[in-house]
């Protein structure tokens, strides 16, 4: 069983009942306890609920608010955090200041992304270019099929370079 899932940063609580949803997608407890049933405190910053991702008799979800800000969200029964999160209309990303995720990982993401499929594809071609120049250093005739996919890989080849340089 994992420990504590940690789900993301926070927003210090006020007190009892305090600030509901913020603005910004940034989210503190009290944004996740008011939808969530059964709720009772068990310390300072610490509640467990009814999970609401199963149907849960006696309350299984444990949400902690650390010193830091930090919301964790554990299922006892086993539930994931995004399950426990879609239950309730929220995602995990909710809970991450929107600067985070909506103009940092995403982008940085699919460019790495796209680079990793050219990459691959760059590659292929450099595989094929090579057995063929194996080939031919050992005497070996292309056929004409043989020919045009050198002839097709190397037209990349230098494609790639034109946007490499
Ligand atoms: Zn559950």
């Amino acid at each position: 069983m994992p420990t504590m899932l940690e789900m993301g940063q926070g927003r210090r609580l006020s007190g009892p009942g305090g600030a509901a949803t913020q603005k910004g997608g940034i989210m503190n407890a009290a944004t996740l306890l008011d939808r969530l049933d059964r709720v009772r405190e068990v310390g300072p910053g610490r509640w467990v609920a009814a999970c609401p991702a199963h149907d849960d008799r006696t309350p299984s979800l444990s949400i902690q608010e650390t010193a830091d800000g930090l919301i964790l969200v554990h299922d006892f029964a086993g539930c994931s955090a995004v399950d426990v999160m879609a239950a309730v209309g929220l995602s995990l990303s909710d809970l991450f200041p929107q600067p985070l995720i909506h103009h940092g990982k995403p982008k940085r993401y699919k460019h790495w992304h796209a680079t990793k499929e050219a990459l691959k594809s760059l590659s292929d071609d450099a595989l094929l270019v090579a057995i063929a120049a194996e080939n031919l250093a050992k005497g070996v005739i292309l056929d004409d099929k043989d020919r045009q996919l050198v002839i097709d890989a190397a037209q990349r080849i230098r494609e790639a370079r034109k946007v490499a340089v």
